[in-house]
């Protein structure tokens, strides 16, 4: 029992995709692991649109049924002046049921030996000779301190433990989304299609979706750029208006708010005795703020390195830096273009948006892809161009 267990190799604080991923597979490799999270349950609630894409899960797990709730093979988006690009994607994608998925990441984890405990809520560190030892919290009212060679933090957006140990996790307010979801009922959607709308009238500095979960279920969203929600009007009164205007008659089932964080990679990704995953070290593609995929592959990539660490020599910077490289190595390249279409991208107005969204729907459907849509946006930039042909290559 983690009770009377005073020191584990790895506690992970928080039982997202980023965590549970990281826990099974440093269980798996035979390390103890202690995943604490501080809600009631794994999973809820939900903040996140629930897309993914078919290759992004099976890089970690065969799509099982009970986690889908629509497949998707068409795309939708809108331009401001309300002209519609519509075309097949060639890459299928899910929209998850994100209760039953994270509750069953964190079963995959506890299934190789991990420790799971809900209700947990880590608030410090504990520090010793300027490294990073374990973690001090509160356990239904009981405080509790436990040490561990290594801390994971996968705390999420709203990450205190990189700060606590000293890391630069600052995000500038512009790469900071501001997201709003509601998930309605009662009303017409197609269900094998992801909707967008783009507009700075529907969501500056971002995008709203429609994603379909059955034929009269949806979750409706946006994220807007923190500059906006700063200056302006609130995410909320932009989806409500959306809401208002596209689906009068919508009963609302769920309201979720959250930040996005849409930048790039924090500079330093371990310390002594650290380690910092998913959204915690800001892994979701700023383009999309998709962040389940990368969250797991950084959750993947981290606990290869401290099963390594600890095998070799202990949980040092140095030794624990192999983590940060593989990521960069993997993903990071196409982070950074992402970040760079991104920036270039939320410039558009809306007269370029459409413009946009006509040259599309002049080539024949057949013929449109996702590709040839990112390079007509990005036409005035022939560096980005190049940018949009390797992230669609994979290079
Ligand atoms: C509105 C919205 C829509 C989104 N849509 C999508 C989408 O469609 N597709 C996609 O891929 N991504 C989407 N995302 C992003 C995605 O939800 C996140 O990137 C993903 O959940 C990150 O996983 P994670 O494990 O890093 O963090 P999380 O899933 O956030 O998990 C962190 C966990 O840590 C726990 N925790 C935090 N602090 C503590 C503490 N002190 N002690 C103990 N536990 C703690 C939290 O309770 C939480 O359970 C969306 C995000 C938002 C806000």
């Amino acid at each position: 029992m983690w009770k009377e267990q005073k020191e584990f190799d790895c506690i992970v604080v928080g039982g997202g995709p980023a965590g549970s991923t990281f826990a099974r597979v440093a269980a798996e490799g035979g390390l103890s692991v202690l995943l604490l999270e501080k809600d009631r349950d794994i999973g809820v609630p939900v903040r996140c649109a629930e897309a993914i894409s078919d290759a992004g899960l099976r890089i970690f797990h065969e799509p099982n049924p009970r986690w889908i709730a629509s497949k998707i093979n068409r795309i939708k988006m809108v331009a401001p002046d309300e002209t519609v690009v519509e075309f097949g994607l060639v890459e299928t994608g899910y929209i998850l049921d994100r209760r039953i998925f994270d509750y069953d990441l964190a079963q995959y984890a506890a299934q190789e030996g991990a420790q799971i405990v809900t209700k947990a809520y880590v608030d410090g560190l504990i520090i010793k000779d300027d490294k990073v030892a374990g973690v001090k919290g509160i356990h239904l009212g009981e405080r509790f301190e436990k040490k561990a060679k290594i801390v994971v933090g996968a705390d999420g957006v709203e990450s205190r433990v990189g700060r606590w140990a000293g890391l630069q996790t600052h995000l500038k307010l512009k790469d900071m989304e501001s997201g709003i979801q509601k998930t309605v009922a009662g009303i017409e959607v197609t269900e094998n299609m992801f909707e967008f709308y783009l507009s700075k009238k529907w969501a500056p500095g971002g995008y709203l979706w429609v994603f379909p979960k059955g034929k009269n279920k949806a979750n409706i969203g946006l994220g807007i750029s923190g500059y906006y929600a700063k200056n302006g009007k609130a995410a909320h009164k932009f989806l409500d208006e959306f809401i208002h205007w596209k689906y009068p008659q919508a009963s609302v089932l769920t309201t979720v708010v959250g930040g996005i964080p849409v930048g790039k990679t924090v500079k330093q990704m371990v310390a002594d005795g650290l380690m910092l995953v998913g959204d915690a070290a800001h892994t979701c593609n700023p383009l999309t703020g998709g962040g389940i995929t990368p969250g797991m592959r950084s959750g993947l990539l981290a606990a290869e390195t401290a099963i390594k660490a600890l095998q070799r020599g202990g949980p040092t910077r140095e030794n624990l830096f192999s983590y940060e490289k593989e990521w960069h190595k993997i993903g990071g390249k196409n982070h950074e273009r992402f970040y760079r279409i991104k920036e270039s991208l939320y410039k558009l107005n809306d007269d370029d948006l459409n413009n946009i969204a006509r040259t599309i729907v002049a080539i024949p459907e057949k013929n449109r892809t996702l590709m040839k849509l990112f390079s007509a946006a990005v036409r005035e930039k022939p560096s980005l161009i190049l940018d949009v042909a390797r992230v669609f290559a994979g290079i």
